[in-house]
């Protein structure tokens, strides 16, 4: 089964946001994984972000993961990836539907709350880095009533 990582990033957690938005990937129907409250080093957001290094917003997207603790996750299901991304919403709040994440609680592209995988790839790459030591291996009791 397919697997993303999920950051609610530093202004999600002081914001109070992390039971809603656990809730919106539970009541979706999928699977929670891994789950830890951390703050991060400066070389470890660097790393996490390193696609993104050339971008002029670089150092300020980095100041902004390091600031506070962040909660990672790793939740699994059918087509989680994409469909992730779609309860996210778009990267800048401004273009977010409402009822995405993003959309209902966001306003600044730098204080978009919340990181969701963007590819599978980059989902593998992601879940090594943050769950270096795996995740938790179980499966919930309501897959018959979630899959056909
Ligand atoms: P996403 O998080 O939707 O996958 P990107 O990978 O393009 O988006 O960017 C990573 C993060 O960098 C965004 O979520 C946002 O916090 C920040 N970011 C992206 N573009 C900008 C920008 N133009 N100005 C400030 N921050 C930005």
């Amino acid at each position: 089964m397919e697997q993303t990582f999920i950051m609610i990033k530093p202004d999600g957690v002081q914001r109070g946001l992390v039971g809603e938005i656990i809730g919106r990937f539970e009541k979706k129907g999928f699977s929670l994984k891994g789950l830890k409250l951390m703050t991060v080093e400066r070389a470890f957001a660097e790393k996490h972000y390193a696609d993104l290094s050339a971008k002029p917003f670089f150092n300020g997207l980095v100041e902004y993961i390091i600031s506070g603790p962040v909660v990672a996750m790793v939740w699994e299901g059918k087509n989680v990836v994409v469909t992730g991304r779609k309860i996210i919403g778009a990267t800048n709040p401004a273009d977010s539907a409402p009822g995405t994440i993003r959309g209902d609680y966001a306003i600044d592209i730098g204080r978009n709350v919340i990181h969701g995988s963007d590819s599978v790839e980059s989902a593998r790459k992601e879940i090594a880095l943050w769950f270096p030591d795996g995740t938790v291996y179980w499966q919930s009791s309501l897959h018959p009533w979630i899959y056909e």
